[in-house]
């Protein structure tokens, strides 16, 4: 978790503005300023319904000013469509109420392995661009004692994936996550995710691919590192 220190030592937003890092000297660069997704203390005042009423205002004045024609009968439903689809769907795991419940079991079979839950399709959204991240989670924990549904598993990755992220922060998010929750110190995240930023538009690669990792406790450890890379090549 050093890493993160350092993190936290550059952290450069504050109260919404960004200090001491120019967007324009951003450009293509993927620049991670924090682990935490970089909200404004009063990101949840406004209500859903209002939330969604701006973004539809906001996108008309997108789509008018690019010139299209909104009393067209195929656009003039898009501004309300995007809105929705911001709050509800796509961007819904900024809000800590869209968090999901989980519940944990006690270890009974005493199983002291990892388990590895591999291959969890997600869809994220790149906040620079705004276009999608299409990637694949796997994840591993050795239980200290307690033990969490399967299917929850794919819950966490699917709530900090529906934010505008960068990988690396996605990654670590989902670490964090299932430390906290599972108690344990032990836990790998690796995200091999394709950005639509990259390939459908500025270099135009279609081939290339980023692998984020995130390793924690007995996972330091070379020889869980390469049983976990052979589960998740070899099954
Ligand atoms: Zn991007």
């Amino acid at each position: 978790m050093k890493l993160e220190k350092i993190m936290q030592n550059t952290l450069s937003y504050k109260n919404g503005k960004s200090m001491g890092i120019n967007h324009e000297e951003i450009g293509d660069n993927h620049i991670l300023t924090s682990y935490d997704t970089p909200l404004r203390p009063d990101a949840f005042i406004l209500s859903d319904e209002t939330k969604k009423e701006k973004i539809a205002h906001h996108f008309t004045q997108i789509m008018d000013t690019l010139g299209l024609d909104l009393t067209d009968d195929s656009l003039n439903g898009t501004p309300k469509r995007v809105a929705k689809m911001y709050v509800e769907e796509i961007f819904s795991g900024l809000n800590p109420k869209n968090k999901p419940k989980i519940a944990l079991f006690e270890n009974k079979y005493q199983y002291d392995q990892m388990l590895v839950e591999k291959d969890i399709t997600f869809y994220s959204n790149c906040e620079h661009h705004f276009v999608p991240i299409i990637g694949k989670a796997h994840l591993a924990y050795i239980s200290s004692g307690k033990v969490i549904g399967l299917s929850k598993l794919n819950r966490i990755v699917q709530y900090y994936a529906k934010r505008p992220q960068v990988q690396e922060r996605l990654t670590v998010q989902i670490g964090r996550e299932l430390m906290k929750l599972l108690d344990t110190e032990s836990v790998a995240v690796i995200i091999d995710a394709k950005h639509l930023c990259v390939s459908s538009r500025g270099i135009k690669d279609e081939s290339s691919a980023t692998v984020t990792s995130f390793y924690n406790g007995e996972f330091l450890k070379q020889e869980k590192i390469n049983e976990l890379m052979n589960y998740i090549k070899n099954i």
